[in-house]
């Protein structure tokens, strides 16, 4: 098979009739063409198969939060669709949660909007690159997309790597918005690493499950002041985890995916990305990063949420 040359000439024209090209005998003729005739198959079903784009311009309208496929709509390849809708759900949970127990700042839902706006739009970018290779829609992708299934076919290597059937979906990387610390490495999801604890194996999702959405603080300092740093989070919803001590970063992922140094300090919210990473225990840096992730002001009144919030949601 590996010489075998696969005939180019039962690509669909970009003006088709969907109605002409979804009758059996002519999409059997073009299943010939591609196969070669002496192969024999069985059409199960065929039918026009469409998708379309849409997005949203805000997916925050005051009381009302759109998510899913409510809110951007784009074709499925590279599994974007239903992966992206649970990214934002997993991304709005836990801000609605603290945001109704009054833990959180009525600006939190609007970190919602612009986290899940920009990962949307990296997911239509990417799907309509894919869909404009599957269904040209000009000459020019369409000379673009022959001559790259040609050099394929011919074995060149190089041309392999620009067939865009889909590109799977990836977690956005929330780098450079306002939640987060302004490392490269903030605002990245960061895998369910594994670790220990009391001797057993867990999973950092373990433990997130277990923060029933609070914030966790993994301080890699065993010899760390924590009553600085518990004095400096009194009242806001994170739990600080001594490494060495609480859970063992056993292989060294945590800190790793973290980017975070021994003596630092990384931030991880409900969602599994990564809020800020520190290279020491100041408890000025963290209260400031973990009111930054909650939409707190540094110096707002903490107690006035709730009134704020019966107008937020
Ligand atoms: C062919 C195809 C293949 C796909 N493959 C993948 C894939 O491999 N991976 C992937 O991640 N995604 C894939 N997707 C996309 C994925 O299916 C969607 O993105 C996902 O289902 C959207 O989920 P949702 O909950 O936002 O919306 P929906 O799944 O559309 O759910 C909305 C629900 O609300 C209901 N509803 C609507 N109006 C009302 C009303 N007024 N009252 C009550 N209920 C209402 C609907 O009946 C529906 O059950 C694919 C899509 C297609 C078409």
């Amino acid at each position: 098979m590996a010489d075998q040359v696969w005939r180019l000439d039962f690509q669909m024209a970009p003006d088709a009739d969907p109605a002409y090209v979804s009758r059996p005998e002519v999409a059997r003729e073009r299943v010939a063409a591609m196969l070669g005739h002496d192969i024999e198959f069985e059409i199960v079903w065929v039918g026009a198969y469409s998708y379309r784009t849409m997005l949203m311009e805000r997916f925050r309208h005051g009381r009302l939060l759109f998510i899913g496929d409510a809110a951007h709509a784009k074709s499925p390849f590279g599994a974007r669709g239903g992966n992206s809708g649970i990214a934002d759900a997993d991304n709005l949970g836990w801000k609605l949660e603290l945001l109704l127990q009054g833990r959180a700042g009525p600006e939190i839902p609007d970190t919602y909007d612009s986290e899940r706006h920009r990962a949307a739009e990296e997911n239509v970018r990417i799907t309509s690159r894919t869909g404009r290779f599957m269904q040209p829609r000009s000459k020019m992708e369409y000379t673009l997309r022959t001559a790259v299934l040609q050099l394929a076919n011919e074995q060149q290597v190089f041309a392999r790597s620009l067939i865009n059937t889909g590109r799977m979906m990836a977690p956005h990387h929330y780098a450079g918005l306002p939640a987060f610390g302004a490392r490269p490495e903030d605002g990245r999801l960061v895998p369910n690493v594994p670790l220990r604890r009391g001797g057993a194996d867990c999973g950092l999702v373990d433990l997130l499950r277990e923060a029933n959405a609070d914030l966790l603080a993994f301080v890699f300092d065993a010899g760390a002041d924590l009553g600085e740093l518990q004095r400096a989070l009194a009242g806001l919803p994170v739990q600080l985890k001594v490494v060495g001590r609480d859970v063992e970063d056993t292989a060294g992922l945590l800190a790793a995916q973290t980017a975070t140094p021994p003596g630092g300090i990384a931030l991880v919210r409900p969602d599994s990305h990564l809020a800020a990473g520190f290279a020491t225990t100041d408890p000025a840096d963290l209260r400031a990063a973990v009111l930054r992730t909650l939409g707190r002001a540094p110096n707002g009144n903490q107690d006035a949420t709730r009134p704020v919030l019966a107008e937020a949601v």
